[in-house]
C-alpha cells in the first residue's frame, strides 16, 4: 500500500504515521520528490489500520497498488511529477533539451560543445567521466578530472551538470561535483548501484537496459525511490532488436506505456538510440511528439577526432534544427521551453583555456 501524504505535509505527521505503522507491525519506507511524500507500507494493512491511517494529519489518501513497483506507480497520483535540477526544470509543463559531449575529453571541448548545447537551448549539460563502454580496450573516460571539468564548465555556462556513475565506489564522488547522476544502459539493473544513488541526494536519472522490459525498468526506478529519492526521470533511450541499420531501435511506445504506469517524468535519447547524426532531429520530433517530457542529446565540436560516438552527435550546422524542432515540438504539444539561464560566459566570447 501507499500513504500518500499532503503537499505540505511536515516531518511531525510523517512520524506520526510511521508510529502509527509501527503499532500495527509495519515499517514504512518515506520516499520524497519535488512536492511528493509518499510512505511505503509492504503487503496488505487491515481495514481498521486503513481508516485510521487515512484520517491522520498530513495524510491525503491511502491507496493500494496493484502493479509490482509501487512508489513510482501512476496509480497513487494522477498528476504526473517534475524533477528540478537546479535551475532547470523536467515534467509534464517543459520540453526539456539536455545536450553535452558524450564523453568529457579536454576542457576546450566541454567548453565548446557546452556552448553548442547552451545556443540549441539546453537548461542541462551532459557529459561522460566514467565511460561505461562494451570494449575494456576503449576510452574509459577521465574520471575524477572529468567531473572537475564537467562542473567548471556548467558552473562558467549557469547549467546544471548530469552525468554518469558506473561503480557504486564512485557514487559519493560524482554525487560531490554533479547536479544530477545517470545510470546507463549497461546499468540498469545493478542494483547495488541504484541503491547507492538512490542514497546520495541527488536527482537520478535512469535510462532503460537496452533489453529491460518496461517493468524491469520500473523496477529498477522502485529500487532508487526505496532509498527516499523519488527525484528520478526515466529515459528511453533503445532497445535491441533484430534491425542494423541503427544502433538500438528506439522504442516510441515505452514513452506513453511509461507515463501511464508511473507518475515519473519520461525523457528519450535519440542519439544513443539511433546511433546516427541524420537520425537525431527526426527522433527528436518522434519522442517529442509521444508526449517525452524531453530529449538528451549528443554535440560535439569535432565529431571526426571524439574519442566516443563520435557519429551520432551533432555539430554545429545541426543545431538550428535541433532547437526549432524542439520549439515546434513545444508548441504542438503544448509545452513550454525553459530559458536557459543567463551565465558570465554569455557575456563574453567564449573563451577557451579554463583554470584546469
Ligand atoms: C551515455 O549517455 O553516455 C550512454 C553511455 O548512454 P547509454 O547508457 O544509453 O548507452
Ligand atoms: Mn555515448
Amino acid at each position: 500500500m501507499v500513504i500518500v501524504m499532503s503537499a505540505n505535509v511536515i516531518q511531525r505527521e510523517v512520524d506520526q504515521v510511521l508510529d502509527a505503522l509501527c503499532a500495527v507491525g509495519r515499517d514504512g519506507i518515506v520516499a520524497r520528490g519535488a512536492g511528493r511524500t509518499v510512505i511505503g507500507v509492504g503487503g496488505k494493512l487491515e481495514d481498521a489500520a486503513v481508516q485510521r491511517i487515512s484520517s491522520m494529519p498530513g495524510v491525503a489518501c491511502v491507496i493500494r497498488v496493484n502493479a509490482p513497483y509501487k512508489l513510482v506507480a501512476q496509480q497513487h497520483n494522477s498528476s504526473r511529477s517534475s524533477v528540478a535540477v537546479g535551475d532547470a526544470v523536467i515534467g509534464p509543463d517543459t520540453a526539456t533539451l539536455i545536450a553535452g559531449p558524450c564523453a568529457v575529453e579536454t576542457p576546450d571541448q566541454t567548453l565548446l560543445a557546452a556552448h553548442m548545447a547552451k545556443s540549441a537551448g539546453a537548461t542541462l549539460l551532459r557529459g561522460g567521466a566514467y565511460k561505461p563502454r562494451t570494449s575494456p580496450y576503449a576510452f574509459q573516460g577521465l574520471g575524477e578530472r572529468g567531473l572537475a571539468i564537467l562542473a567548471e564548465v556548467g558552473a562558467e555556462l549557469g547549467m546544471p551538470v548530469v552525468t554518469e556513475v558506473v561503480d557504486a565506489r564512485d557514487v559519493d564522488v560524482v554525487a560531490a561535483q554533479a547536479d544530477m547522476l545517470q545510470i546507463g544502459t549497461r546499468n540498469m539493473a545493478n542494483f547495488g548501484l541504484l541503491e547507492a544513488v538512490g542514497r546520495a541526494g541527488k536527482p537520478v536519472l535512469l535510462k532503460r537496459g537496452m533489453t529491460a522490459t518496461i517493468e524491469e525498468w520500473l523496477l529498477a526506478a522502485e529500487y532508487i525511490a526505496k532509498q527516499g529519492n523519488l527525484d528520478i526521470v526515466l529515459c528511453e533511450r533503445g532497445i535491441r532488436t533484430f534491425e542494423p541499420a541503427t544502433r538500438n531501435t528506439l522504442d516510441v511506445s515505452a514513452v506513453p506505456v511509461a507515463q501511464r504506469l508511473s507518475h515519473l517524468p519520461v525523457i528519450v535519447d535519440p542519439s544513443h538510440s539511433g546511433g546516427r547524426r541524420d537520425l537525431v532531429v527526426p527522433l527528436t520530433r518522434a519522442a517529442l511528439a509521444a508526449g517525452a517530457d524531453g530529449v538528451i542529446v549528443d554535440v560535439h565540436p569535432h565529431p571526426e577526432t571524439a574519442r566516443c560516438d563520435g557519429p551520432q552527435a551533432l555539430v554545429d550546422s545541426d543545431l538550428a534544427e535541433l532547437e526549432t524542432a524542439v520549439r515546434e515540438m513545444a508548441a504542438v504539444m503544448n509545452r513550454r521551453i525553459p530559458v536557459p539561464a543567463t551565465s558570465v560566459a554569455d557575456r563574453m566570447e567564449p573563451a577557451l583555456g579554463l583554470r584546469l
